[in-house]
């Protein structure tokens, strides 16, 4: 199928609004995804042809709900090729995930052991391990980074020993928008007999993980950032896993039994998801997939390179400007600051144009701390942006310039 880039933004509704009278230019994707008509009527249709809770109801209504919320899962654990469905957790996205994870190793991790992250984390990647760290004594280890954004990869293998449990990256940085080699990770760790989790919130948009195949212990990641809605997300754990972490949270849909001398635990994935879930998200998450899929992750990523080439070109033509995270394995986030500009002044200069960019630390301090800066201005690009659209960002950093320095 050709990449057919009108057609493609026609199914966005949101694409063809105004902001302070300009066309809008959404280049803030890094932070959540566009949704589609497809994903937008899905949501709909559920909440106007067969809302009902799941999994306890015989009534039609619950029954039908009941199998589009599995079949969701069924399609997320192919797209991701699970072993399993019942590997794959509903959650409340990336953060919940992660933190699932934390809260399940505090009862495996003893005194004196190690855990390894690397330097260009997300938040949500850092605070739930240092919470560990401070229940357990357990320590944490930073694989450092270089000048290009790049993962120094024999500091990473120096850092691992039989005292590492559980080391933890980010597919690709959304804020330097590197790609990290999470295969090579996964194998280094499992050589020493250490878990990995894999943060895929950044890649999930550009890249479609095989997870068998990279052998990952856990993968997590949030629907918004890949057309679906916000407040839903996947923890894929491998079964074993499944079996040895404790829940969670406790509550109504994760026993098998309950009573006041003891309840027992229902089986994967019910025992990590107490409560009523976002049933609709769960649904729309599958019709996300589905629209990414029929477009191909192989074509969207071309054309993305091809946007990140362009703008990367275009935009270091600008005087004074520098991009941070420059290495060759990069996804198309652009994270730039104009010498002697602070870049919340540039972003508000742009939005007047109808230009959506983020400004600041991208929830990675760290790395700011690394290069020295207050923060960055963040150009993230979707697959339903344009050539023109670079252009128009082009233009408006210029002119930014102009009016501040
Ligand atoms: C967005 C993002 C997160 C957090 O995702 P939430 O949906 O806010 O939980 C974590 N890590 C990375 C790399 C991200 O890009």
């Amino acid at each position: 199928m050709p990449f057919d880039i009108q057609k493609i933004r026609n199914d966005f509704p949101i694409l063809s609004r105004k902001v302070n009278g300009y066309p809008l230019v959404y280049l803030d994707n890094a932070a959540t995804s566009q949704k589609p008509q497809q994903v937008i009527d899905c949501i709909v249709d559920y909440y106007s042809n067969y809302n009902a809770n799941i999994h306890r109801g015989v009534h039609t209504l619950s029954q039908e709900a009941t199998d589009a919320y599995e079949t969701a899962r069924k399609k997320i654990q192919t797209h991701f090729n699970a072993k399993e469905a019942y590997e794959i957790i509903f959650t409340a996205g990336t953060t919940h995930g992660i933190n699932l994870v934390a809260n399940g190793f505090s009862e495996i991790l003893k005194k004196g052991d190690e855990i390894i992250v690397s330097a260009m984390e997300h938040h949500s990647n850092i605070v739930p391990w240092q919470m560990l760290c401070e229940k357990t004594g357990a320590l944490l280890k930073v694989i450092p980074m270089n000048e290009e954004g790049i993962l120094v990869f024999s500091e990473y293998e120096k850092l691992l020993s039989e005292k590492t449990k559980l080391v933890f990256v980010n597919h690709i940085s959304n804020a330097l928008g590197t790609i990290n080699p999470i295969a090579e990770i996964i194998e280094k760790a499992h050589e020493v007999g250490a878990a990995v989790l894999i943060d895929g919130a950044q890649s999930c948009s550009h890249i479609k993980p095989d997870l068998q195949k990279l052998d990952a212990d856990f993968y997590v990641t949030s629907a918004h950032k890949m057309c679906g809605p916000t407040g839903v997300g996947i923890l894929y754990m491998k079964e074993e896993w499944g079996n040895k972490l404790p829940p969670y949270q406790g509550g109504g849909e994760m026993i098998a039994e309950v009573t006041f001398e003891k309840t027992t635990y229902a089986g994967l994935p019910h025992k990590f998801e107490a409560g009523t879930p976002n049933i609709c998200g769960g649904i729309a998450f599958g019709a996300a997939i589905d629209y990414l899929n029929a477009i191909g992750f192989e074509a969207i990523e071309k054309y993305e390179n091809k946007l990140l080439k362009y703008a990367t070109e275009k935009l270091l033509e600008i005087e004074g400007l520098k991009i941070y995270g420059t290495g060759p394995d990069k996804t198309s986030v652009v994270s730039f600051n104009v010498e002697g500009i602070h870049p919340y002044d540039i972003g508000t200069i742009v939005d007047k144009l109808g230009i959506a960019v983020r400004t600041g630390h991208h929830c990675a301090q760290p790395i700011m701390e690394f290069y020295k800066i207050p923060g960055t201005v963040r150009a993230s690009f979707a697959f339903y942006n344009t050539m023109e659209e670079v252009d128009a960002l082009v233009a408006a950093v210029k002119k930014a310039k102009l009016m501040l320095s």
